[in-house]
This record gives structure tokens, sequence and C-alpha cells, in this order.
């Protein structure tokens, strides 16, 4: 009876076992770091993306206050020729040479503005889509988050009223059967008890010798295997 009681807390034992395990694996398993990771590495990648963004703004709002000061300068330059005041050739020759100058200058920075206004045009669409991969990456983020928060409740309940049957469990069992479970245990990674079958041990799948077999039936004898030395049990079913 007694090793009948051993064998269930030793069942306990590896429920526990296995249960604190998969707590310490379930974050891993859940994927949280990866999603976490990714979530954060394309967040990064837009904000810079928004600086590179700012920046080419803040230079096409200056070439367009650069062809605002050409057409300012112009039509003073063009009031100062055609105003009477100036009357020296020489001096219309070169006011002309500048008009032309500005003007010149006028048309490049209108094809800087053109090559920058469509660059900026297909870096917002770009922002636009990444943003949308960042909120479909926090939603699995979060999906993933709440099923290991889930997981995580789940198993921490199993595990508190595993620990309080194996309370119960122990205090049946004489304390003689728990010191030599505990020794046994420790040697063979929980698994101090082994099942018998067939008259094979259960723990290291070798045969038990017929001297063994005898004391097998005694339900006060504690049998071990001599082959791993773990304590023998024979479950009727
Ligand atoms: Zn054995």
């Amino acid at each position: 009876m007694q090793l009948k009681l051993l064998w269930d807390l030793q069942e306990l034992d590896l429920k526990i076992k296995a249960l604190e395990e998969n707590i310490e694996e379930a974050p891993l398993l859940s994927g949280v770091d990866e999603a976490s990771e990714k979530y954060e590495e394309l967040k990064t990648e837009i904000s810079e993306k928004e600086n590179l963004l700012k920046e080419d703004r803040k230079t096409l709002k200056n070439l367009e206050m650069r062809t605002q000061k050409i057409v300012d300068d112009r039509k003073e330059l063009s009031d100062n020729m055609y105003g009477g005041t100036v009357t020296s050739v020489k001096e219309l020759e070169q006011m002309q040479r500048k008009m032309e100058l500005l003007a010149e200058e006028k048309v490049k920075i209108e094809d800087e503005i053109l090559v920058l206004m469509e660059s900026i045009e297909e870096q917002e669409e770009l922002l636009k889509k990444k943003q949308s991969d960042l909120e479909q990456c926090k939603q699995d983020l979060q999906k993933k988050e709440a099923r290991l928060a889930e997981d995580l409740e789940r198993f921490n309940r199993e595990l508190e009223s595993l620990r309080m049957e194996r309370i119960k469990a122990a205090e049946k069992i004489e304390p003689k059967y728990i010191n030599k479970y505990n020794m046994l245990a420790e040697k063979h990674q929980g698994e101090a008890l082994a099942r018998v079958d067939n008259d094979i041990c259960g723990g290291c799948r070798v045969f038990i010798s017929s001297g063994l077999r005898g004391h097998l039936y005694n339900p006060g004898a504690m049998v071990y295997c001599e082959n791993c030395g773990r304590l023998l049990v024979r479950l009727d079913s």
C-alpha cells in the first residue's frame, strides 16, 4: 500500500516537474520576444525614414523660398531697368546679364524641386506601408502576449493545485519511504520508482532476476532493481 502511495507521489512530482518546465519555456515558445524585437526594429526604421523625410521637406521649402527670392529679384531688376533711372548702357547690359543668370538658376532649382517632390511622394507612400506593417506587428505582439499570459495563468493554477495534492499525498506516507524516495529521485531524475511489467524493470528495461521476483509479492518488502537501483513496484492493472 505504501509503495502504491509512493508511486502516486512520484506521478504527482513528475507532473509538477513537467509543468514547471512548461512555465519556464513558455515565454520562449510563445514567440513574444521575437515579435517584440521585430516590432522595435520596424519602429526604429520608421523613425529613421521619418527623419529623412523631414530633412527633404525642409530642403524643399528652402528651394521654394529661393525660387520666390529669384522672382522678387528679377522683378526689382526689371523695375530698375525699365524705370528710366538707369541710363548707362554698360550698366543696363550687366543688369540684363544678371536677369538671364537668375532665370537659368530658377530653371535649375525648379528641376530640383520636381525631383525632390517625386522622392518625397515615394517616401510618404513607403512610410504609409511601413506604418501599416507596424500596426500588424503590434497586433501580432499583443496577441502573443495575451496568449502567453493566459497559458501562464493556467499553468500556475494547475501547479498550485498539484502542489496541494502532493502535500496531502505525502502526509499518508511513512517518513522512511519518503526519505528513500527522495534519495532515489535525486539519483534518477525524479524517477525513484520503477514499475514492474512482465518481470521487466520499467526504469531500465532489464529483466528482474528470479531471486528478486519472489520478494515482489511481499507487500511490506522494499525491492530494488539489481541493474539500476530503482525501487520496484508491482501495480495491479
Ligand atoms: Zn532497473
